[in-house]
């Protein structure tokens, strides 16, 4: 942290602040510059330097934090290089990872809906199987999910299809289930800052597929990362899915700038959600492309045999039949945008 002092400030005041430093048992090295005089705060605790609220001590201009509230989760760790996660196999992000496509629907409805988009969704080329046992529904009314059940039926399509599973996981009492059943686990963008789920799933070390929170920033979203991390587990994805903006003709505001901004400062793995931003079909394919376009390691998408019979986000699956075309033009725009931001 950097202590600056107005370029007035007497040496008493810059005296008095390097004495509140060192009270804390930080190091303060001081800089005289021509015109502004700098304290650099080393080896501090970071919330007890905060807490002192040195801006407004006399003779100080600003504090600027220097060293980033996630260590874990930040670029540095990993030598300034973006790192792969690993899920049963398939590699998400680093350097030579190739573009990832998670396909399926919103919601595990039946086994006929399930193994019918499962094996669509392999045949048309996808790297994981998604599909919801848990739902979390904004209404208490709406379907919930089938459970334990959607579960085994998640596990009998993997066995026909190959395609290794993302599920959600919204209950502490549910990890040692899914657990069992699921390649990879996913916390939705309702749960992204439910910490204690964060801290069991960091335990239970399968890789976790994160979805930013609909208000979060980037830090909170890297510190929700963080807890994961922090519990020994290394194998987190982020996912951009879209924030709440009251402003968007879409159901959220697809935020790709986020995705830049995270590979700036991250080394794990950065995927987009185009569904859940879109919000209709219309929307779903135009957000992957340039999602596609902008550098996202992958793409997370819901498709469904009878989207008009969906009971969770039918508006905006895409149906079965479009899948090869979609999954061909989001390659080659990977394809391109691999060469282009490299
Ligand atoms: C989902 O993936 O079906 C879902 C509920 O996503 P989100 O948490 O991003 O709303
Ligand atoms: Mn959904």
């Amino acid at each position: 942290m950097l202590v600056i002092f107005h370029p007035d400030a007497t040496s008493a005041e810059i005296d008095a602040v390097t004495e509140r430093i060192l009270a804390t048992g930080a190091g303060a090295q001081r800089v005289i510059g021509a015109e502004q005089t700098v304290i650099g705060v080393i080896d501090a605790d970071r919330d007890h330097i905060t807490s002192l609220e040195l801006d407004a001590d006399p003779g100080v201009d600003r504090v600027v934090p220097v060293s980033s509230p996630y260590k874990l989760a930040h670029k540095h760790r990993h030598g300034d290089q973006a790192h792969a996660v690993d899920v049963a196999g398939v590699a998400f992000g680093g350097p030579d990872a190739a573009f990832r496509l998670i396909l399926g629907p919103c919601a595990v409805e039946s086994a006929d809906q399930t193994l019918t988009a499962a094996r669509a969704c392999a045949d048309a080329g996808a790297d994981l199987l998604r599909g919801g046992a848990f739902k979390p529904r904004t209404s208490p009314y709406a379907f919930q999910g089938l459970g334990l059940e959607g579960l085994k039926i998640l596990a009998d399509a993997r066995a026909e299809t190959g395609l290794p599973i993302v599920t959600e996981l919204t209950d502490l009492r549910d990890v040692e289930t899914v657990v069992q059943y699921a390649d990879c686990i996913q916390i939705g963008a309702r749960n992204m800052q439910h910490f204690p789920l964060l801290t069991e799933i960091g335990r239970a070390g399968l890789p976790v597929l994160l979805k930013r929170g609909m208000g979060a920033s980037i830090d909170d979203f890297l510190l929700a990362a963080e807890y994961i991390l922090t519990e020994g587990n290394q194998s987190v994805i982020l996912c951009e899915r879209g924030i709440h903006a009251k402003a968007t003709p879409a159901r959220s505001c697809l935020d790709l700038a986020a995705v830049t901004v995270l590979k700036e400062h991250t080394h794990l793995p950065v995927i987009v959600d185009p569904s859940h931003a879109a919000g209709r079909r219309a929307l779903v394919e135009p957000l992957a492309l340039a999602a596609a376009a902008c550098g996202a390691d992958g793409l997370i998408v819901e498709c469904h045999p009878d989207p008009r019979n969906a009971r969770c986000d039918g508006p905006q699956a895409i149906t079965l039949d479009a899948l090869p075309g979609f999954v061909a033009r989001v390659r080659a725009v990977a394809g391109v945008a691999t060469g282009a931001l490299a």
